[in-house]
């Protein structure tokens, strides 16, 4: 697999073409951002373990039957994934209240919920990613009405699959966010990553937060957070 030319950089990742049509080299930075981009930080080490936890996660999760756009790993920072088309929604899954659904709907964080939710975000930086409906998202052609169905079974399975999987490692999955993608075949498949960046993680016996949130709340800690995480995915 050849490296060429740099085609994106973005807020954590950088993509650059190959000599595949069909395939990318995402290469993960330290660089963290958050509300909207307004904070700017570093986080020491970041970049590698979100690349190696995503890679793992998403290999668990073809296992449990997930398409998803990852390929092969081919560093601690970098990874060959599927080419795809992006479709412009955030989805997001909760199991527990946190963040935006505890500051909208003025509950407190660590509410259990009977069921997991589901929203979308439209990506649109210009627009500061709204909230969204399935049916506005159809509406405005982000996506086919079957293909928003396929998005929400599978995350719903990612869900199902994660939520056990962290549980294991003492791990309560409090929420997060996917992105889905097209492949040349117009298949959706899983892409974007699976991180301590995109979920909410809290120890299950003290709720220690051990995601994000220790950068945007200033808690102090955050590298130490997504050590303790790499850790208990991948042991000592
Ligand atoms: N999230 C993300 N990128 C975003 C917005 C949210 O990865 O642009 C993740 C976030 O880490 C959390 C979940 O999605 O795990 C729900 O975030 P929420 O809507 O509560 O937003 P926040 O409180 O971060 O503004």
């Amino acid at each position: 697999m050849e490296k060429r030319e740099q085609l994106y950089e973005g807020k954590a990742k950088k993509v650059f073409a190959t000599d595949d049509k069909n395939a990318v080299i995402v290469s993960y930075k330290d660089d963290a951002t958050a509300f909207d981009g307004a904070k700017k930080g570093t986080i020491v080490g970041k970049g590698v373990v979100n690349n190696k936890m995503s890679n793992f996660l998403m290999q668990i999760l073809e296992k449990q039957g997930v398409k998803t756009h990852f390929i092969e790993e081919l560093s601690d920072r970098e990874t060959v994934v599927k080419k795809v088309e992006i479709v412009p929604l955030e989805v997001i899954i909760r199991n527990i209240s946190a963040g935006s659904f505890a500051r909208n709907y003025g509950v407190e964080e660590g509410i259990v919920f009977a069921e997991p939710t589901i929203e979308f975000s439209y990506k649109n930086d210009d627009l500061h990613d709204p909230l969204i409906n399935s049916y506005h998202a159809v509406a405005l052609k982000l996506a086919t009405k079957e293909e928003i169905e396929q998005i929400k079974a599978m995350a719903f399975k990612v869900n199902a699959v994660l939520k056990d999987y962290f549980l294991g490692l003492g791990v309560k999955l409090v929420d997060f966010k996917l992105e889905f993608g097209r492949t040349a075949d117009g298949e959706i498949v899983l892409a974007d990553e699976i991180s301590p960046d995109t979920c909410r993680f809290w120890d299950k016996d003290t709720n220690e937060k051990l995601d994000k949130d220790r950068f945007r709340r200033d808690m102090g800690g955050v590298e130490d957070a997504y050590k303790e995480m790499m850790k208990r995915v991948f042991g000592e």
